[in-house]
């Protein structure tokens, strides 16, 4: 009794679970080390058998509710089985599952024109995708066809995608496999913490022009980079970067395209993109994860004049825009909208982020704190001094945390980074319990 008064208590919620018949975790576990890929991992020791969720909430298969500071990886962002998402799901479910590009649907056209209401400048044309590595496998085809060069620039740490193009445009090593990935160039990373230049976004900047100069003709295809790195660790890139970089990129004939598949979509609260907190507005803006609660849908989004390059062939893509995708798409802008869940993300964030701060003067072990709305990130070092990643620690601090009811995500290159990226109805006794429980399980190390 004694140890449990110690243990912070979980919000209340009312919501009580549906009654679980299916199998076990270790029933489960044992098929999907027979059936499924070996790639896959899990943070656990015990992975957890998540069977149900409920806006903030997922419930395990006894019923134990925890909070979700992960949200899929940043996906769920209106909350987990939102009512009004489920509706338009069910309701265009039960009209029109699936036609095809050959026939006209207004619940595509009506998605196309929401999306291209949120976007500054022409970026008003649509071609909706699967997954954020179609999106971005895309965007950067459209950047090659339209520049008529193959050079592309990403940055170090970034994260773009899984298939051939996208990994190439990816630079960490634990996310590619040695295949032919030809021309990406990876520039220095403008990252505030770890970075060669500190915050100074211009230095950077400057590594850019001297690939352009050093390592392709003069003239690029374009750059890709998301504003804040979601994989490579909550990593917002240098102030004075990317209008620096856009210069010079457009200099050399190139397109500028920006990764949003993790930071847009009202979660970094300050701007419903990550790219607006930079001032700047991308050639071609991709996205995926948010914009349909969980539902697979990927969108790239440019200008008439660009997407023209795709009209010397017929391209398509067979699920890509489904209506049943886009009806569910549709939904999360008005929850999005009405539930102001962007303004949601500013305040509760900020909160958060503030909470976060403290505990680090607490806690030697917390590195750096870092992020914007609800995508922040917790870096756990060993020396401060150093800087030198506690993966480890980090791996008996998420233990710990999902024994008293918080799941967090985590990532970096070294796998040291806590990736905080709720659902955006979270609030601010979520993050009271959520910054409690940390505490709790770091003064345990
Ligand atoms: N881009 C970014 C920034 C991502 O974080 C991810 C996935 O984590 C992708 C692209 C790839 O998206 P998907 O997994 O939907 O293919």
């Amino acid at each position: 009794a004694a140890a449990a008064a110690n243990v912070p208590k979980m919000p209340p919620f009312d919501h009580r679970p549906l009654p679980y018949e299916g199998p076990a975790a270790a029933e489960i576990l044992r098929k999907r080390a027979e059936f499924l890929s070996p790639s896959l991992f899990h943070f656990y020791k015990n992975p957890l058998n998540i069977v149900e969720g409920k806006m903030q909430y997922l419930y395990d298969e006894n019923g134990r509710r925890y909070l979700d500071a992960f949200a899929g990886i940043a996906t769920v962002c209106c909350g987990h089985c939102h009512p009004e998402v489920i509706e338009a799901i069910t309701d265009q479910t039960k009209r029109l599952q699936h036609s095809t590009v050959v026939y006209l649907n207004h619940v595509i056209t009506d998605f196309a024109e929401a999306l291209a209401s949120k976007m500054p400048g022409n970026l008003k044309v649509v071609f909706f995708t699967n997954s954020g590595t179609e999106a971005n496998e895309l965007a950067m085809m459209i950047a090659r066809l339209y520049t008529g060069c193959h050079d592309v620039i990403s940055l170090r740490n970034s994260y773009h995608g899984n298939a051939a193009g996208t990994m190439g445009a990816t630079a960490q090593s634990n996310w590619k496999f040695n295949i032919i990935q030809s021309g990406v160039h990876h520039a220095q990373n403008p990252d505030p913490y770890r970075g060669i230049f500190g915050s100074d976004g211009e230095k950077y900047a400057r590594d850019v022009e001297e690939i352009i100069d050093f390592g392709t003709s003069g003239h690029v295809a374009g750059f890709i980079s998301e504003a804040i790195q979601g994989v490579g660790g909550i990593v917002e890139l240098a102030p004075g970067y990317l209008p620096a970089v856009y210069k010079s990129i457009r200099k050399a004939g190139g397109l500028c395209i920006a990764d949003e598949v993790q930071s847009g979509f009202a979660r970094p609260g300050s701007h419903f993109w990550g790219f607006e907190a930079h001032g700047v507005v991308p050639d071609i803006v991709t996205m995926a994860k948010g914009i349909g609660n969980g539902i697979p849908l990927g969108a790239v989004v440019t200008t008439r004049e660009i997407a023209n390059v795709l009209t010397r062939r017929s391209y398509f893509n067979t699920f890509g825009g489904n209506p049943v995708c886009t009806a569910a798409g549709l939904a999360v802008l008005r929850v999005l909208e009405r539930e102001k869940l962007q303004e949601n993300a500013f305040v509760v964030g900020n909160y958060l982020k503030n909470r976060l701060k403290h505990l680090q003067e607490k806690h030697s072990i917390i590195g750096d704190v870092r992020g914007r709305g609800l995508m922040l990130g917790v870096e756990l070092v060993t020396d401060r001094e150093l800087k030198t990643p506690a993966k480890t620690e980090i791996l008996h601090v998420m233990e710990q945390m999902k024994e008293m009811g918080v799941l967090v995500g985590k990532g970096g290159y070294y796998g040291n980074v806590f990736r905080i990226t709720p659902p955006l109805c979270f609030t601010k006794e979520d993050s009271d319990f959520f910054v409690d429980v940390m505490d709790t399980a770091l003064a345990k190390l």
